[in-house]
């Protein structure tokens, strides 16, 4: 399987995830390896491969993905302690998976960078 289509594979529930919240525009769930008590991980539906192919037309699912990852820190009830949202993209911006995705940390105190 290729790694991209790991994330499609959760969104279609083929492979399983802790999915925690799925609309029509994008899914959220846990990762599978947590760098912290809350590490949920939000995508597209429809296939992003990194924040570089976001233009002026679908600008709109960004900023939805972000709407919705502020949402699900004030229901994990992180957001008065405080989260960290990261995109990594490509080689050297960490991305393993290449499929655009937003990181939600937080349940901790993070390390400065
Ligand atoms: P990246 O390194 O591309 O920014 O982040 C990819 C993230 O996806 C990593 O934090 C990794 O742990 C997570 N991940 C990779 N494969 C799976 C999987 O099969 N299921 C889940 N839930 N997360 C995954």
């Amino acid at each position: 399987m290729n790694t991209k289509n790991i994330f499609q594979k959760i969104i279609k529930k083929k492979i399983s995830a802790e999915i925690i919240y799925q609309d029509k525009k994008i899914t959220a769930f846990n990762d599978i390896s947590p760098r912290a008590p809350i590490h949920i991980i939000i995508i597209p539906n429809n296939f992003i491969k990194n924040i570089n192919y976001i233009d002026k037309k679908n600008l709109n699912i960004l900023s939805y993905m972000m709407y919705k990852s502020i949402k699900i820190a004030k229901n994990k009830k992180i957001h008065k302690s405080g989260y960290r949202i990261v995109i990594n993209c490509n080689k050297n911006g960490g991305q393993t998976i290449p499929y655009l995705h937003i990181h939600l940390l937080g349940g901790k105190k993070l390390q400065n960078f």
